[in-house]
């Protein structure tokens, strides 16, 4: 092909129509073509500003193109992109540091996304639990309306029918309990149960918290049992609860966390974190990846990570996410008829409608009003906004809901 021509091909194609030719249609797609980012604002091909409190699912905690994490790229991209581990690095070294220093964890596994993150997990929670105990001791629980990725393993961990059906059979070796049900959990941790792995706030399924009653009952029972304790972060870590991690909230010591979304500002990354005890199961050649930790994503990662540190990102999501909280209790009171329940922890928020139509029309009026929402699970208006934001684009956002409701119901 002619290079000049197919250059100038690819100027003028139609992108919704050539994503919707070419790409397979694994996504229900917003029809709007993203050109731009900054700050908890996206731009698209026409110039339109967005306010975005959908933050990328959790993945914008620092802002979308944020200015530290842009300057150690480029500088990271100049020096060296891309060595395998079978080398040392420096960027590599420091976020792991950095990692282990503001966490319960000792070591630290780096990999590309969450569900990754959580397939690192399930198989270490196996292969320690199979050289301490032998066979026979592989059972992973995981929680209905959970969700854990799209790899096999945590498709399996998912527990949401509407993720597995038709990818049978699974992987064998998970049982489920109902979330928050301390009775449920005691029930499933039989003899050959090696591990649990939970999300300290529930988010595909709709923004439900763990209650503290539960995540101390299932530490202690894991505890006595030796079963390893997995807190899958990748949502909702990182600040947005208004703590660095969500587990700290509950006072309790996982033995594993999964982090993923935010942790290079953007660029794919994952980590496993773990104490030392567990994590020296995976020895040499037990668990591997060409691109985890690459220079180039540790350096965003060490960028991002400090950028949430010194810009004290999880207290302005604390504190933002509980005066957003109280602004949607007005709602929930001023439109007892749509509103059904206002939750979260911090700036992980959800507001459940009572009508599925009605969700799907407040976001058509969002959308046309300037603000990215998500609805998830039908009914659950979620906000994830970026960390970044400030009290008063809070109140704009909330201001623009209240009005797209408003449209919505008439
Ligand atoms: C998004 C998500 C995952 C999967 O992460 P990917 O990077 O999309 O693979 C796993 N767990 C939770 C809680 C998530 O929100």
């Amino acid at each position: 092909m002619n290079n000049s021509k197919g250059m100038k091909a690819m100027k003028h194609i139609d992108t919704i129509a050539v994503t919707d030719a070419c790409i397979m249609h694994t996504y229900k797609r917003i029809p709007l073509v993203i050109t731009r980012g900054k700050g908890i604002y996206l731009w698209d091909k026409s110039g339109k500003r967005y306010m975005d409190f959908l933050g990328a699912r959790g993945a914008a905690n620092t802002g979308y193109s944020n200015p530290d994490v842009v300057r150690a790229l480029t500088a990271q991209a100049k020096k060296l992109i891309l060595v395998t581990n079978d080398f040392y690095t420096e960027p590599q070294a420091q976020l792991a540091q950095m990692l282990t220093r503001h966490s319960f964890a000792d070591q630290v596994f780096f990999c590309n996304s969450g569900a990754e993150a959580n397939e690192g997990a399930l198989k270490l929670a196996r292969l320690y639990s199979s050289r301490k105990y032998g066979t026979g001791r592989y059972v992973i629980v995981s929680a209905s309306n959970s969700f854990h990725g799209r790899t096999y393993g945590t498709l399996s961990a998912t527990g949401q029918k509407k993720y597995q059906h038709g990818f049978g059979p699974l992987v064998p070796g998970f049982r489920y309990v109902r979330f928050n049900d301390t009775e449920d959990m005691q029930a499933a941790l039989g003899d050959d149960v090696c591990a649990v792995i939970l999300e300290p706030v529930q988010g595909e399924g709709g923004i439900y918290p763990a209650t503290q009653e539960y995540l101390s009952f299932v530490r202690e029972q894991t505890r006595r049992k030796d079963i390893l304790l997995i807190m899958d972060e990748v949502q909702v870590g990182l600040g947005r609860t208004g703590t660095l991690f969500a587990y700290e909230h509950y006072g309790i010591q996982p033995d594993m966390v999964t982090i993923a979304k935010s942790i290079a500002g953007g660029v794919p990354m994952g980590a496993l974190l773990a104490t030392r005890d567990v994590a020296g199961a995976f020895d040499y050649g037990t668990h591997g990846t060409t691109f985890g930790g690459s220079p180039l994503a540790a350096a965003a990662g060490l960028a991002a990570l400090t950028s949430i540190l010194r810009h004290r990102l999880p207290g302005n999501a604390k504190k933002i996410g509980a005066a957003a909280m109280k602004k949607l209790a007005g709602l929930k009171k001023r439109y007892p008829d749509a509103i059904k329940d206002v939750r979260g922890l911090g700036l992980a928020l959800g507001v459940e409608l009572f009508d599925a139509g009605l969700a799907a029309r407040v976001f058509d009026e969002c959308l046309k009003n300037g603000l990215i929402i998500n609805i998830t699970n039908g009914t659950i208006v979620r906000f994830l906004p970026p960390l970044v934001i400030t009290r008063q684009q809070m109140d704009t956002g909330i201001s623009l809901f209240e009005k797209a409701l408003l449209t919505a119901l008439k």
